[in-house]
């Protein structure tokens, strides 16, 4: 059995998505035989020299759970792309491209964050080119830690203000650019995450029939996609009243 999860925005302020993660960690995915973490697994990341207890604790967490035999993937999201190779030899995860195209459940199966689909939200993939570059990276990576917190503060004070006025059609991802991105592929299944909008949608690539699996963030309840003998299974759980 594998699991597939994204967009759990880890944070301090959260305790009962924390508690709900560790509690997945625990519970199914120990027999799991990998979990799949498919990008905004934390609601901010600064760099790995700049972890917080808190920080910590998850990665501690994580390690655990690869001690224990259940291999784990992490992609970046958009606001977690500065993880990098410290934190995941300490996590025990193996850090994923994206995308990346993995065999899932006896099938090819395209693996993304889900943001470089959104192709019709101009500003954002200008922003997105500027800052993932490698130089920019670098950069990012060495400025002082004040500064990568001002930034960091920015950015999403900016997103959330942008996000409010851009229209749903915009923030969603761009219809046509699915099955286009799917045939490079070569694939007939796609999992993403990133617009919090869950759902199984059926589509057409190269005339074959096809589905693009979109995973759920984490707010008032959990979502994961469950990959074993009986297919393909995304469903949300509710966290536990006392977590
Ligand atoms: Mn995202």
């Amino acid at each position: 059995m594998i699991l597939l999860i994204s967009d759990l925005h880890l944070q301090e302020e959260r305790p009962d998505i924390t508690r709900a993660f560790l509690d997945l960690l625990d519970g199914r995915a120990r027999h799991a035989k990998a979990l799949y973490i498919l990008g905004d697994f934390f609601e901010a990341w600064i760099g790995d020299d700049a972890m917080t207890p808190f920080q910590q604790s998850i990665c501690q967490a994580m390690r655990q759970l690869s001690d224990s035999g259940t291999a784990i993937y992490l992609m970046h999201g958009n606001r977690d792309f500065l993880i990098g190779q410290d934190f995941c030899d300490a996590a025990g995860c193996t850090l994923l491209a994206d995308p990346s195209v993995i065999e899932l459940g006896g099938e090819q199966v395209l693996l993304m964050h889900g943001d470089t689909l959104c192709t019709r939200d101009l500003a954002y993939m200008k922003l997105r080119r500027y800052l993932r570059n490698p130089l920019s990276l670098w950069i990012l990576r060495h400025l002082p830690l004040s500064s990568r917190h001002k930034l960091a503060r920015k950015l999403r004070s900016e997103s959330r203000s942008q996000t409010r006025m851009k229209a749903t059609e915009i923030v969603d991802v761009t219809p046509e650019e699915v099955p286009k991105v799917m045939a490079v592929h070569g694939v007939r299944t796609l999992v993403h995450g990133h617009t919090h909008r869950p759902a199984i949608h059926k589509l057409v690539v190269d005339g074959q029939p096809a589905r693009r699996i979109v995973l759920g963030d984490w707010d008032r309840r959990g979502w994961t996609l469950q990959v074993d003998e009986q297919g393909f299974q995304l469903a949300p759980f509710e966290f536990s009243a006392n977590g």
